[in-house]
């Protein structure tokens, strides 16, 4: 079960998003084939992907994550939509890389310099868009350095992706912590000095913690209020429509050509791997109209 939970603390002054993620970080990895790499980096953004979808408001909001490292595991986008239901890719499935100092994946090496964007549909005109630099490629500190500098919101953020020596995911979770206007420095102190301090989010998992435990951990407030508890999926939105906007943009010449030489066109989509075939009457029909 992928229990996603919301909550309030210290009376209403804070707020908390909290995830065990563990079965939809396998199933993307399933998916994609990913290295131990792959499955960390993407599991991760998929985790806080998760949390912060779980804040918008109304049934039609959307939210993409774009990652655009320098590094060899390439760019991670993830998107998600209200209904908690999150599709997700990195361009560079297989790549492995030796681990860090620390004897942990090395995360950060393999996502390297660039640029995280976080862009919300929620119906207006125009998406809001905020982007910053990252700040580590660590995910986690990339992400509370987001909500500090683009959306003013000082946030705790913990991330983590635990994998077996058989390759499979073992525990996968996260938390984010956001003070809300009305919060006191003392309260946002003491929330900042608890995390410093605190172990890694799969350590505490594999301690046996249930979600509130750790929530109840994190933040110091033993009176910590649940306002959501709800299920997050691995499910992709594709269809032939929308494929078909990608074979008109490529144009009729462009797509007749690559039916020629290849015997098809063939087109797959990034996020779930269905193959979308085009014959030439297809492509004729696609222009026609
Ligand atoms: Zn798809």
């Amino acid at each position: 079960m992928n229990s996603i939970k919301k909550y309030l603390a210290y009376n209403g002054s804070v707020r908390v998003m909290a995830i065990d993620a563990t079965e939809i970080v396998q199933e993307i990895r399933d998916l994609h084939n990913l290295s131990n790499l792959a499955t960390a980096a993407l599991g991760r953004v998929m985790i806080v992907s998760s949390m912060i979808a779980s804040t918008l408001k109304s049934y039609e909001d959307r939210l993409t994550i774009q990652i655009k490292g320098d590094g060899p595991l390439g760019n991670i986008v993830v998107c998600a939509n209200s209904a908690l239901e999150l599709k997700g890719y990195i361009t560079n499935p297989e790549v492995e890389l030796p681990l860090n100092n620390e004897g942990k994946l090395d995360v950060s090496k393999g996502i390297g310099l660039g640029t995280l964007t976080l862009i919300k549909d929620i119906g207006l005109k125009a998406p809001y868009v905020g982007t910053c630099e990252l700040l580590t490629g660590e995910i986690g500190d990339d992400f509370a350095y987001y909500f500090n500098v683009s959306e003013q919101t000082p946030s705790v953020v913990s991330v983590g992706v635990l994998i077996g020596k058989d390759g499979n995911v073992q525990k996968a979770g996260g938390y984010i912590i956001q003070p809300l206007p009305d919060c006191e420095d003392k309260v946002i102190d003491k929330l900042e000095s608890i995390n410093i301090k605190l172990p890694a989010m799969t350590e505490l998992m594999s301690e046996g913690r249930t979600i509130d435990d750790i929530v109840v951990n994190a933040t110091g407030d033993e009176k910590i209020e649940t306002l959501y508890s709800g299920e997050v999926r691995v499910k992709c939105d594709c269809s032939l429509e929308r494929i078909q906007n990608t074979v008109v943009a490529l144009g009729k010449e462009e797509a007749l050509k690559v039916l020629e030489e290849n015997g098809k066109l063939e087109l797959t989509c990034n996020f779930c791997n269905s193959k979308y075939n085009f014959t030439k009457k297809d492509i004729e029909k696609l222009f026609n109209k």
